[in-house]
């Protein structure tokens, strides 16, 4: 799958076309900031559409004190992955998106906000994609991007972390700013998690082998997202044993805990979320031995955030909707309504 991504890039390099940008506001729980403007960029590349996103984070509702601006990107179209919980696993068709699309997107966010070059700006390679399948775009992106905003920060992410990945990020991270390195976590039972993210490739590394990584591991900014789910890992049980693998990595990582927003494929993979009261357990159990910890989840449910598309809300709020969406994006609504095939 990995080389045929690649084969698959010269094709890529399409341009980019701006059809729309959609906006929300949304009350959070999350680490420093709790109100959020969120801006959802929709581009047509060939007949695709991608979203890429434009988060300003702000300390309250009053809206006085920006904590932060965030350009949230996708490094693929579709996701081999597949997670079982992400609006991206039910769209047909996988295409890497060269760092060349990515500059274009960035740029384009940029100058719609008149940012100057110098602005600081946290750049999350967490939409659409995973690192394991996009990490030598990833790495061009960073290397081009740090030198063209000097004050760009970068998150990265992946459900499937390997040795050598984790090898070349610490490189990366040694010459580049970087936020935080994260990692999905499921279940400390690995059958669990493969059942629940379908495309994880065997060379990834299980949950122990990823923690005596950072256990050695020089940097401190680690995070695990843990995605909280009903029946799969909100017992008692899950949150001790996941507890007691932090102990040994607690003063690298910081754990959040994400509430699930549904999705088209969570609705069809009859996963729901876990109640307000199980994330707060297990916050108050880690913070309880010292790791840092924060509950993730939103007010209400806009599709805007990583994991979900601004497209499904769309289909989801009303047949008159789609009725008014132009042409490229009602040919995306309905590859994301039939079955789920990869090429
Ligand atoms: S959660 Fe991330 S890795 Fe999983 S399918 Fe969605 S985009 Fe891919």
């Amino acid at each position: 799958m990995k080389a045929l991504l690649e084969t698959n890039l010269a094709s890529a390099a399409q341009p980019l076309e701006l059809l729309d940008v959609a906006t929300s506001t949304n009350t959070y729980s999350a680490n420093g900031w709790s109100y959020e403007c969120a801006e959802k960029y929709l581009f047509r590349m060939g007949k695709k559409l991608i979203e890429a996103g434009f988060y300003t984070h702000f300390a309250d509702a009053s809206m006085e004190m920006v904590v932060k601006q965030v350009i949230e990107l996708p490094t693929s179209y579709g996701c081999p992955m597949k997670c079982a919980y992400c609006a991206a696993s039910c769209i047909k068709g996988i295409m890497v998106l060269p760092p060349e699309s990515l500059f274009e997107m960035t740029d384009l966010i940029i100058h719609a906000h008149a940012l100057p070059a110098d602005c600081k700006i946290l750049v999350t390679l967490t939409g659409t994609g995973d690192a394991y399948y996009t990490l030598n775009q990833i790495e061009r992106y960073i290397a081009v991007t740090s030198q063209r905003y000097r004050n760009a920060s970068f998150t990265i992410s992946s459900c499937a972390w390997t040795d050598s990945m984790l090898k070349r990020v610490e490189k990366m991270a040694a010459a580049h700013r970087f936020r935080n390195i994260q990692a999905t976590f499921i279940s400390m039972n690995d059958m669990v998690t493969r059942r629940l993210i379908p495309g994880l490739p065997h060379e990834s590394c299980g949950i122990f082998e990823f923690i005596n990584h950072i256990r050695t591991s020089l940097l401190r900014n680690w995070r695990i997202n843990y995605v909280l789910l009903n029946a799969i890992n909100d017992s008692n049980r899950s949150f001790r044993a996941f507890m007691e693998a932090m102990l040994p990595i607690k003063d690298k990582v910081i754990v959040r805990i994400s509430s699930l927003n549904e999705t088209l494929a969570s609705k069809k993979s009859n996963l729901k979320p876990s109640s307000g009261d199980h994330a707060a357990v297990l916050q108050e159990l880690l913070i309880a031995k010292g790791i840092h910890a924060y509950l993730f989840h939103s007010a209400h449910n806009d599709n805007m955030s990583c994991g979900q598309l601004v497209l499904e809300r769309t289909l989801m709020e009303s047949s008159d909707l789609f009725c008014q969406l132009s042409s490229p994006m009602k040919e995306t609504a309905q590859i994301l309504q039939s079955p789920s095939t990869d090429t």
